[in-house]
């Protein structure tokens, strides 16, 4: 079941205690938002993935000059575009699973933006037209298999490798992340990655002008944004939270397969 969070969230993505959900008829991509005449607290709730992208989750690399540096990568000279199957998305407090085939799984914080309406060579000067809103994933990736494989495909495609939520900031003004919206990565309550969407090298509706000029992008397809300097390693265990200020934090423990 679907429902609207209502409430602000602090600057570390934090909700306030009299936070509810207002339950939904339907699914809003599709059927509008039809409220129902239930509400619930949200710490009374299992919060499920805020999406699932019908076609795709399409994930951008070395989208912050830091983190291509920290990599010893080339800055792109346009964006660079993989693929995430669907079924690597998995929701807030899921577990991620270490596979067996990688020694080395890291994480990556991301602001991640859901597209509303189905769409195709969107100019930049309207990519907010086809933005439903934004929400947080962890770009889970095998370095090693990203690096022995060179194709991404196997690295960050295995189930439990998207998890995205805690849900879908639909009320927030795109120019917030010119200004610079913080983004940040702890790992068992440790700072691993602390960045500013001010710093992304292509914008959002670069990035969705890009995407859209080379395929249909979907109602609930997701775009990940990149992520910022300080990528590391999961063990099997560690809980890992990323948060976006003004959207909320992301949740997920690593565990054996
Ligand atoms: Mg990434």
């Amino acid at each position: 079941m679907y429902g609207v969070v209502t409430g602000e969230v602090d600057e570390y993505g934090q909700p306030a205690d009299d936070t509810v959900v207002v339950a939904l008829a339907g699914d809003p991509l599709y059927v509008g938002v039809k409220l129902l005449d239930q509400q619930y607290r949200l710490e009374d709730v299992r919060l499920l993935a805020p999406v699932l992208p019908r076609s795709k989750v399409v994930g951008i690399g070395r989208n912050y000059a830091a983190h291509a540096a920290e990599m010893g990568n080339d800055l792109p000279a346009e964006p660079l575009m993989f693929l995430k199957p669907n079924t690597s998305v998995v929701g807030p407090g899921d577990p991620i699973f270490y596979p067996r085939q990688t020694q080395d799984l890291h994480y990556e914080g991301e602001l991640a933006v859901v597209i509303g309406r189905i769409c195709r060579d969107v100019p930049p000067e309207q990519a907010t037209d086809v933005i439903h809103g934004y929400t947080i994933a962890n770009d889970v990736t095998a370095r090693d298999l990203q690096k022995s494989d060179v194709q991404f495909t196997r690295a960050k495609g295995f189930d439990s490798f998207c998890p995205l939520g805690p849900w879908i900031e639909t009320d927030l003004d795109p120019q917030a992340f010119v200004d610079g919206v913080r983004i940040q990565t702890h790992v068992n309550g440790d700072v691993r990655q602390d960045g500013t969407t001010a710093d992304l090298i292509f914008d959002i509706p670069t990035l969705i002008a890009h995407v859209s000029s080379v395929m249909t992008l979907l109602p609930g397809d997701v775009i990940l944004t990149g992520t910022p300097e300080g990528v590391g390693p999961m063990e099997v265990g560690d809980e890992v939270e990323v948060s976006i200020a003004g959207i909320g934090t992301l949740v997920n423990k690593v565990a054996q397969r």
